[in-house]
């Protein structure tokens, strides 16, 4: 313990050092910050020095092996350092589906030569990576997937469509699901594969939002080449590696989702006083006085959930079932918020753009409506349910 305060003392002295003045009192949340990628344009000169200051620690992935170019430092002391960064409100140096998800699942599953290859990449910000799981017909029901793979010598020829893939038209790589074996069970038909997605054989479209965002996109494969080496896991063994990349998916949704929330109680209670024109005193509607209270007692207890949940993370170095009932707790939490926030503001709530409503995330409407789909991302709540049911409180299926 002595040692882990040592340490926050030498992350705070350099980071007051560092962290350029720019930087600071700008950061939002966990993962708000530079996304790195080939097709990235040259980030703004503050974010690039903070960024190469981190890089040059390993700090841009602190539990990382030093060999692939992380920190090697322990999940504590990685704690320690965004707990830091989030004190002067400087982003992290890095965000982005390399380092929550395909990332540790390298770490996990890779060859040595996969994590030599990708994992140096992901930590110098240099490949994006996306996400190719879901498909028209293969949401829930992920095992049912279609896009087919063709083992051709070192090579994988692959055919069909991925769907909802964030930030597709940004990436550089997507880790996919294909099917290699039409023949077998569902799940043992299916291989875990690394594909680059800059070649003729992959387009993507992106698909608005009701925020009128574009978060996401369709990908499409036509006969598109990846290599036998970027198998993860073995032919047809992909479910687990996937299954596993599942859990890192829903931890780093339940982190983002404590990062956005931490805070907002007051926020709202400010906008309640601004809006019903209270200066102090109690807020004079009592029914929102107390969806106020509630939310403020559901976000700390959501807070301290996450706490030990992540402590326990620490001890078992990944995340179990548990991350199923923070991400159903932490969307619904999330669409609570702006369920507030827009019966809060009343009239000045609902508004799409033009004065006084931007168009960006300060605007309660499209952020009301981009909180329809916590629910669903990265797993619905009734899936997650099923998975409680079954992995945490031991149900009969
Ligand atoms: C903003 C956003 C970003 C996303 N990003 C990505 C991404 O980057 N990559 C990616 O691969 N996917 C992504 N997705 C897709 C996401 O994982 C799927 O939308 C989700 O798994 C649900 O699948 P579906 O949309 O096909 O709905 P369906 O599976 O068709 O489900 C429709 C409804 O039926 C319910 N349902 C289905 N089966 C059952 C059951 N057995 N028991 C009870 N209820 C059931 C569901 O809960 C849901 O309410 C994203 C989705 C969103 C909204």
């Amino acid at each position: 313990m002595a040692d882990l305060e040592q340490f926050r003392q030498e992350v705070r002295a350099w980071i007051e050092a560092n962290a350029p003045a720019g930087l600071r009192g700008t950061r939002k949340g966990r993962f708000d910050g530079y996304w790195g990628g080939r097709l990235h344009p040259e980030p703004d000169p503050d974010v690039k020095r903070w960024f190469d200051a981190c890089l040059e620690r390993g700090w841009t992935a602190p539990t990382w092996p030093a060999e692939y170019g992380g920190g090697g430092l322990s999940r504590a002391e990685a704690e320690i350092i965004d707990e830091e960064m989030e004190r002067v409100k400087v982003p992290p140096p890095l965000v982005g589906f390399g380092l929550v998800m395909i990332g540790p699942t390298l770490l996990d599953f890779g060859t040595d030569e996969q994590k030599a290859e990708h994992l140096p990449k992901i930590v110098r910000g240099e490949v994006r990576w996306c996400q190719g799981y879901s498909e028209p017909g293969a949401g829930s029901d992920l095992a049912g997937l279609q896009t087919r793979a063709e083992i051709q010598g070192d090579k994988v020829i692959v055919n069909g469509q991925k769907v909802w893939t964030s930030y597709a038209d940004k990436s550089d790589w997507i880790f996919a699901l294909v099917r290699t074996d039409p023949d077998a069970k569902k799940q043992e038909g299916i291989t875990f594969l690394l594909i680059d997605m800059l070649q003729d054989g992959v387009t993507t479209r992106t698909i608005d939002l009701i925020s009128g965002w574009s978060p996401f996109c369709e990908v499409f494969f036509d006969n598109a080449v990846a290599e036998t080496k970027n198998i993860v896991g073995g032919i047809n063994k992909g479910w687990t590696v996937a299954k596993a990349l599942l859990g890192y998916e829903r931890s780093m949704i339940g982190k983002a989702i404590e990062g956005q929330l931490a805070g907002t109680e007051q926020e709202l209670a400010a906008s309640a006083r601004a809006h019903l024109g209270r200066d102090d005193g109690p807020l004079p509607d009592a029914s929102l006085r107390q969806q106020l209270a509630l939310y403020s007692i559901d976000e700390q207890c959501y807070a301290q959930t996450a706490r030990r949940i992540a402590e326990t993370a620490q001890a078992t170095g990944a995340p179990g079932p548990e991350s199923s009932i923070m991400k159903v707790a932490g969307s619904e939490l999330k669409q609570r918020r702006w369920e507030l926030a827009t019966r809060i503001a009343g009239l000045h709530g609902i508004g799409w753009d033009g004065e006084p409503f931007s168009e960006d995330e300060l605007n309660t409407t499209r952020q009301w409506l981009r909180s329809r789909a916590n629910t669903i991302e990265g797993g619905s709540t009734e899936i997650q349910l099923n998975i409680i049911a079954k992995r945490v409180l031991g149900l009969p299926s």
